[in-house]
């Protein structure tokens, strides 16, 4: 993996959906309660090690979460969307490309300086801006499976997507065949 893997808007998404994915749910509890479980997502997302993560980092990080799952839930009004996201790129946002060493040249989009959390804000507020402006605020979706919070963005062939992952998919499915049965019996 290269040096510039922290750069590019289909990482920033799956990112984005990650954190917003940590926040407790009924299907489990805070999964971004202390620095080490931000380090792990950062880590799980194909950041090179190593990574240092403070409490200013988490405590950026949960602000992050909080204002990125205020887009997803903004999802059926495209003003409030825009306004969400115009606000948080303000705020967090300050691209600009960047060659140095052997690296060639990428996108920085967070300020110089910011926390972990300061750059998954500005990374999340811009990979969501260029989905919605390419695909329509539909693009930002929440799992349907019963209990489950998670974030889902609706990119990608096929159908759209409707559950986080093929967990939430085969419960659901599990779970209207025992009604269809329970519905008619024999
Ligand atoms: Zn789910």
């Amino acid at each position: 993996m290269g040096a510039d893997t922290r750069f590019g808007p289909a990482r920033w998404g799956r990112l984005a959906v990650a954190l917003v994915s940590t926040a407790p749910s009924r299907r489990h509890g805070d999964l971004l309660a202390g620095p080490e479980e931000l380090r792990a997502l950062l880590l799980a997302h194909g950041e090179p090690g190593p990574v240092e993560v403070d409490e200013r980092d988490l405590a950026d990080a949960r602000a992050a979460r909080r204002a990125l799952a205020a887009v997803f839930a903004a999802r059926g009004d495209q003003e409030q969307v825009a306004a969400l996201l115009n606000d948080l790129l303000a705020r967090t946002a300050r691209p600009r490309l960047t060659g140095h060493g052997e690296v060639p040249l990428h996108l920085h989009v967070d300020a110089p300086g910011s926390s972990w959390g300061g750059w998954l804000a500005a990374s999340g507020a811009m990979a969501l801006a260029l989905l919605v402006a390419e695909h329509g605020v539909e693009v930002l979706a929440q799992c349907e499976a019963e209990g489950c919070a998670h974030a889902v963005l609706r990119i990608g062939p096929g159908p759209a997507r409707r559950y986080c992952d093929a967990a939430c998919a085969s419960r659901t499915r599990v779970a209207a065949y025992r009604a269809t049965r329970k519905a008619s019996p024999g």
